[in-house]
């Protein structure tokens, strides 16, 4: 049973369908429900809460940017940021580097490995070329890489190219496909999951509780509620993909006279080692008088600055293409500040840039008793964003031209709260991702990974879920651990 038809949850049913197995995907929401497209509607729908879609059958990546990531080598290792350790993994690059290449395939990730020095080794080269560049993005590109500033091309999940359905149009990044073309976690990993006959997918279908053996030692099922009514699951494998925050919630949920203080919580980490990006906007400015065409900007992103720069020993960041989102309409935008977004983001090449925020044991979930009552942020290393930000307007200002870089901040791509790790002391998971202490009981999806490093987590949540699908064949058809 698979607990979550997200990025985690599709992936891993998938990877255990091509392995032969039965699986059952139950999903608290439903298949987006979408108006149909009129004559000279644009592809994408925008909503202007897309961060707070969670609850749909493919979970936030109905609207994500499909900026697919491998993390760096040293994302796996212990490394000093300014405000203290980014925690090493209990696996390295090249643990998972065969599932990378396993989840490029399936996603579809356009990319080269070429000209991007933090590229980690590829075994097989990206299944896809990059995407081509709109004519004024192009010429962008070119300026800053006439100042000597080296731009690589970013890696995307859309099915582009010969036969594709992808039209490259403007509304992508935090819209709604509507020619299906994005491979988010339902059309690149649920339908062939589906297909192969294998699944069956229970959608409105919210998991209350696991359940577990009488002796505590091994998951047996789940209770799940649906139309107000509840019903006992049995299952060989619980896998919970609920995502940052909810898997963690189930897991303490599911407390028993076994497990007084939640599944996979004797030693108290279940909620804590949040994580995440500390993200902000920068806008390169294009022109002063006139909008910019619809256009699909987000192919490049700066990665130099990765693991430091001149004078900053510390890991930086990326700085990365946006699409084009009229995040204005949203409600983190005041209406007062609405009117100067809007002109400012209707006449710039925006992005991205983010550097890493650091988990602790203290980060993650508040608690009075058992309730859950708040969410503590990850340690924030705010003089390497402000230096990466000082870095960004320099270099486009260098390329010529006029920067709006405003000081704001927020946390995405979170992670944590459920981590794997090799001690038990100081992590939930084993190495293979199932609870140290519980037989038969997984988590795989965003809230396993021990830190966040500093590009997109889409991609390593993915490739994790391969890994995992193959770890649980290999219990259920060897007995080997
Ligand atoms: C606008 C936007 C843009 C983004 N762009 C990118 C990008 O370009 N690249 C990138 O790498 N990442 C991006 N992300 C982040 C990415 O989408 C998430 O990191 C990823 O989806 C997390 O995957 P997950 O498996 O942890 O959980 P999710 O994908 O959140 O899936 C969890 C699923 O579990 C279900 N669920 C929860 N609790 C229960 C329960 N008790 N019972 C049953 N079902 C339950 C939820 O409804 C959900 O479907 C973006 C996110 C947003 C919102
Ligand atoms: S760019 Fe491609 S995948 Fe993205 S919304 Fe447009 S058609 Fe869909």
């Amino acid at each position: 049973m698979v607990v979550g038809a997200g990025l985690g949850g599709c992936t891993l049913a998938y990877r255990l369908s091509c392995r032969g197995l039965r699986v059952l995907i139950v999903e608290r929401g439903d298949f987006l429900c979408v108006p149909d497209r009129q004559p000279g509607d644009p592809i994408g729908i925008y909503h202007k809460s897309a961060l707070a879609i969670t609850n749909v059958i493919g979970g936030p990546t109905k609207f994500y940017g499909a900026a697919m990531y491998r993390f760096r080598d040293n994302d796996f290792l212990a490394t000093e940021h300014e405000a203290g350790e980014s925690p090493s993994w209990p696996i390295r690059y090249s643990d998972l580097e065969p599932y990378y290449c396993e989840a490029e395939r399936v996603y579809r990730v356009h990319g080269s490995a070429e000209g991007d020095p933090t590229e980690p080794t590829h075994s097989i080269t990206f299944p896809y070329p990059p995407l081509p560049h709109a004519p004024l993005v192009s010429k962008f590109v070119g300026s800053l890489r006439d100042t000597g500033t080296c731009v690589s091309d970013m890696p995307r999940a859309l099915d582009y190219g010969p036969n594709g359905k992808c039209v490259l149009c403007p509304t992508c990044d935090a819209y709604y496909c509507r020619l299906d073309a994005k491979m988010d976690a339902e059309t690149a990993a649920l339908r062939p999951a589906l297909s192969s006959g294998h699944v069956q997918l229970l959608t409105r279908a919210q998991c209350r509780r696991v359940l577990t053996s009488d002796n505590g030692q091994k998951a047996t099922g789940a209770l799940i509620e649906r139309n107000g009514n509840q019903h006992t699951v049995h299952a060989d494998v619980v896998a919970i993909c609920a995502g940052v925050g909810p898997s963690a919630r189930l897991l303490l949920e599911s407390r028993s006279s076994r497990h007084p203080l939640g599944l996979g919580n004797s030693t108290q980490c279940v909620g804590r080692y949040y994580g995440g990006h500390t993200t902000g906007m920068i806008f390169p400015l294009l022109s002063l008088t006139t909008k910019l065409p619809g256009m699909h900007t987000k192919t490049f992103s700066i990665n130099t600055y990765y693991n430091g720069a001149p004078g900053w020993p510390y890991p930086l960041g990326v700085i990365q293409a946006a699409g084009q989102i009229p995040f204005w309409e949203g409600e983190v935008v005041p209406w007062w500040k609405k009117w100067p977004a809007r002109f400012v983001g209707e006449r710039s090449i925006y992005c991205f840039y983010m550097t890493e925020a650091l988990p602790t044991r203290e980060s993650g979930f508040e608690l009075s008793g058992n309730q859950i009552i708040g969410m503590r942020p990850p340690v924030q290393n705010t003089n390497t964003f402000k230096k990466l930000r000082l870095l960004a307007i320099d270099l486009f200002k260098r390329a010529g031209y006029r920067v709006v870089a405003p000081d704001h901040r927020s946390l995405w791509h979170t992670i944590g709260t459920v981590r794997f790790g090799r001690d038990p002391e100081s992590s939930v998971l084993d190495p293979n991702c199932k609870v140290h202490d519980i037989d038969q009981l997984y988590v795989v999806d965003a809230s396993v990974l021990p830190s966040a490093g500093a590009v997109n987590t889409g991609l390593t949540i993915a490739a994790l879920a391969l890994r995992v699908g193959d770890s649980i064949a290999r219990v259920k058809f060897t007995g080997a651990n």
